[in-house]
């Protein structure tokens, strides 16, 4: 037995994609997660804000990086490369949800640090962001992308739960010979399930048990090395879900319209006017005049294309629609909710935000609101169909890497018919709370209310006892 008095820590990050707060609760309460549901005996379970777009993907860089996927170059599971800044895309489009996933590292700023970065040794199992992880980044290699690859385009399930079972088996092989200060396990089942079944099914609930195991097993290991003492498990959610009946064939629309559309899988478009990326798939940026390479802003665009957005803004699968006037200010749209300005002012943690309505109040939050800090601005939204609107949608939109309108879809809707090679019955991406609203499972007490999946990485390096001068988006619950 060793005489030292401190204890090291070390961190477990357990990512439970695309489970639903409300339907991890309901487990945890029908005693179906007994190791999780220790962990929340001893802290609690949290429900707190996804960054948009609410996909696998973009929805990793907060917890992994403590950014919105926007600040680091990341603006949706799909996008187009306006300022050819990718030394190698065909047509300068990315989709993550295809062999891209390769790219998902390197796309992302250098500059900006990973928690893998900041804490070593580190460890990373099925997770979209892997950059800087010392002892592996499970399930990123050949051989693994192109068995899930498999599996995911036969829209088989149980496939893919297979696969994942082999790299969750090879993670803890690894975590037991590392003894990672940092690692993070990406559990994908319960979002692929609740694609096919829906996000409360029983299928799906079943599934969840896979995260109870994998920290019960964590736990086993540390135990019988005689480490358990210093290991710390949280469990994040990356994004929600929400049942959808009505799939829109943006793509097919705007070719009817007699657009020249780029967009996946028909990347050979010559000539093309729009190119539209849609992931999630209840979001879309659409990039008009993709043959320019830099951004400009909407009042630029208008001459040409203020028909198109007002179309667009007729169709019902559309619910949110946003421009940006200049590199503070978003203009918002809805169909009948009415137009408002978002304009942020200052930068890192002193940014602002103040809504200004034009005509009505599309984001719902009942009128004018004036500077708002981040936790303020987190709090005007939590009455509002729309989880931290105003933050995201300001952080989003005149991003570099962003299209010049980006849509989010209306409740019930997702916008690829065409193309998506699975049936589903659940969909994400769009700024609606039940896709935003993830859980966030903490086994120790909380100093300040988590509110956003950014405030995880300065979380966790309070908790790990290192410093760092980052500008994180985030704001540690540790202090
Ligand atoms: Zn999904």
């Amino acid at each position: 037995m060793s005489d030292d008095t401190t204890v090291t820590s070390r961190l477990l990050l357990v990512v439970a994609d695309g489970v639903r707060p409300d339907v991890l609760a309901e487990e945890l309460d029908r005693g179906h997660l007994p190791a999780m549901a220790r962990l929340r005996e001893r802290g609690g379970l949290h429900t707190i804000s996804a960054s948009f777009p609410s996909v696998t993907g973009p929805a990793y860089a907060p917890f992994v990086m403590g950014r919105h996927p926007a600040s680091v170059g990341m603006p949706g599971l799909r996008w187009f490369d306006r300022a050819r800044s990718l030394p190698w895309s065909y047509a300068q489009a990315r989709s993550y949800s295809g062999m891209d996933i390769w790219h998902v590292d390197g796309d992302l700023d250098p500059r900006s640090p990973t928690l893998y970065d900041l804490v070593q040794p580190s460890l990373a199992g099925l997770m979209m962001i892997a950059r800087g992880a010392t002892h592996g980044r499970v399930g990123r290699g050949i051989g693994w992308s192109l068995r899930a690859g498999w599996a995911h385009f036969r829209g088989d399930s149980n496939a893919w739960r297979r696969v994942e079972q082999a790299a969750i088996h090879e993670f803890f092989r690894r975590f037991t010979r590392a003894r990672p200060t940092l690692s993070m396990l990406g559990v994908l089942s319960p979002d692929k399930l609740s694609h096919a079944y829906g996000s409360d099914s029983t299928i799906v609930r079943t599934a969840i048990r896979d995260v109870d195991t994998a920290i019960a097993r964590a736990q086993r290991i540390a135990s019988a090395d005689g480490w358990a003492d210093g290991l710390r498990i949280w469990v994040v959610g990356d994004h929600g879900h929400a049942a959808v009946a009505d799939h829109e064939d943006l793509h097919g629309w705007l070719s009817a319209r007699g657009h020249r559309v780029l967009a996946h899988p028909k990347l050979g478009t010559r000539g093309a006017d729009i190119a539209l990326m849609v992931g999630g798939n209840a979001m879309g940026h659409l990039y008009l005049d993709p043959a320019r390479t830099t951004r400009t802003w909407w009042p630029a665009l208008t001459t040409r294309w203020q028909s198109t957005l007002e179309a667009l803004l007729e169709r019902p699968s559309i619910g949110l629609l946003s421009v940006a006037i200049n590199a503070r200010t978003v203009r918002v749209f809805h169909q009948h909710d009415g137009v408002a300005d978002i304009v942020r002012s200052h930068e890192g943690h002193d940014a602002r935000w103040s809504y200004a309505p034009i005509e009505g109040d599309p984001l719902q939050l009942g009128g004018s609101l004036p500077d708002l800090d981040a936790n303020d601005a987190w709090l005007a939204g939590t009455a509002s169909p729309y989880a931290d609107a105003l933050v995201q949608l300001s952080t989003l939109v005149p991003s570099p890497r962003a299209g010049d309108i980006v849509v989010s879809a209306a409740r019930g809707w997702d916008l690829r018919a065409r193309y998506e090679p699975t049936p589903h019955v659940s969909t994400h991406g769009a700024l609606l709370r039940e896709q935003m609203l993830v859980p966030l499972l903490l086994d120790g007490p909380v100093t300040r209310t988590p509110q956003r999946t950014t405030d995880v990485v300065p979380s966790a390096l309070d908790l790990l006892g290192i410093t760092s001068d980052i500008p994180f988006d985030g704001r540690s619950f540790l202090r």
